[in-house]
């Protein structure tokens, strides 16, 4: 590249669905000395952060905190309540479905796959169709992700809820909520949900390392006759030990920290602020995607996620090299494609601590890396954008956003 200049001045645009850029005021509240993980200032970290994400699941009930990625909260979630051989009701809506239910399978679990072509969220009419077919109850837990991360399509938690109630069906209620979790509504009790899985480095700003099980009594009660084997991820030492303001193993002391921080950081914003920035941020980066000329790889508009935007290239056009061509020229990280689709488009992520300068940047270098890359398109997708931004601003605060 001639004119490369991006690589080592100024910010790296982080466009990806997670990790996202951590806030200066979570890398410092990081940045201290690190303490004795069984001492008397421990147990207050922890039980302050233990009662944060409470707050952010909207919950009343404890929160599990591992020292693990989103994956591990995933096996938390099955091993703790589930035993060999039951069957399980997944939702194929992309990747990171498709992922857990490999998980489903490798730990000894019968996974039933709802299948789909990968451009729309869960469709909880199709599942109360399975549960309503499952006369034996068999079926001991269905198993959704909120917003799936690979193809941009947000489901709506409540009404699968009505559809495992409408079915009669008495299976426990599995929700991943890594990627929309601190940017999405959620609330873990209102709608009834068993276990909500979430991560740290999407919405919550935090540095990848951690991730937590949101539980209903019904869960607990499952876990003590769940039958999986499970050692680092059982609940039941967890939450002894939590009790108490400590933790079974070491903890990512550091973590906690980060995590105070951000939760002060996002009610200081206002969870509903939060909420309607997404929101707004998504919409202007559709609307961009629309002036393009370009299509979004989720059909569904009903479903389309507040954090990420999956767009298609035209037949023809390699999307991992112009991931490639873009962060060569102007520094900005796209999120990857997958399975069928490889290859065929690229993410763009906007979650977590960004606002809409941030993203009218990251428009605009994309608007000029698909010229660059030669990519048939139509120019005006950031006036569009910005357009959109500056008449929500205008009118009444989340009007136009709703
Ligand atoms: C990121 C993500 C995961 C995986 O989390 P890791 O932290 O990479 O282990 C799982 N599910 C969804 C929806 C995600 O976005």
């Amino acid at each position: 590249m001639a004119q490369n200049s991006a690589r080592n001045v100024g910010r790296h645009f982080l466009q990806i669905p997670g990790p996202t850029p951590i806030p200066d005021r979570v890398l410092r509240a990081m940045d201290t000395p690190i303490i004795d993980h069984r001492g008397p200032e421990f147990a207050k970290l922890a039980k302050r952060a233990l009662e944060a994400i409470k707050t952010i699941f909207k919950t009343t009930n404890p929160v599990i905190i591992y020292t693990a990625t989103g994956t591990g909260a995933w096996e938390g979630a099955l091993v703790n309540t589930l035993s060999p051989g039951d069957r399980v009701l997944m939702v194929e809506t992309g990747q990171f479905a498709a992922l857990w239910k490999k998980m489903a399978e490798r730990i000894g679990l019968k996974p039933e796959f709802i299948t789909s072509d990968w451009r729309q969220g869960a469709d909880a009419k199709a599942i109360e169709a399975k549960l309503r077919e499952d006369k034996g109850k068999e079926i001991k837990a269905v198993c959704v992700l909120h917003n799936e991360t690979s193809t941009g399509a947000l489901t709506p938690i409540a009404e699968i809820r009505k559809a495992i109630d409408a079915a009669g069906h008495p299976a426990l209620f599995m929700v991943d909520t890594i990627s929309s979790l601190a940017s999405a509504d959620y609330r873990h009790d209102e709608w009834g949900v068993d276990v909500s899985v979430g991560g740290a480095q999407k919405g919550l700003m935090l540095p990848p390392g951690m991730s937590f099980n949101a539980i209903s009594d019904k869960a607990i009660a499952a876990n003590k006759t769940a039958m999986l084997p499970r050692s680092f991820f059982a609940w039941d030492d967890m939450l002894a030990m939590n009790k108490i303001g400590f933790f079974p193993y070491t903890p990512a002391t550091q973590m906690l920290h980060g995590l105070v921080t951000g939760v002060e950081m996002l009610h200081e914003e206002g969870l509903d602020n939060v909420f309607a920035r997404h929101e707004r941020l998504a919409e202007a980066t559709r609307r961009a995607v629309a002036a393009w000329g370009l299509e979004n790889l989720n059909k569904n508009a009903k479903q389309y996620s507040p954090t990420i935007t999956a767009i298609l290239l035209p037949e023809g056009h390699d999307a991992d090299k112009f991931r490639g061509l873009a962060l060569e020229t102007f520094n900005i990280a796209y999120g990857a494609s997958f399975g069928a689709y490889s290859g065929k488009y690229f993410r763009i992520g906007h979650l977590g601590d960004i606002n809409d300068g941030t993203l009218i940047g990251a428009l605009g270098i994309t608007e000029m890396a698909l010229g660059l890359a030669g990519i048939p398109h139509k120019k005006g997708g950031v006036q569009a954008a910005m357009d959109y931004i500056a008449s929500v601003h205008a009118g009444p605060k989340r009007a136009a956003a709703e």
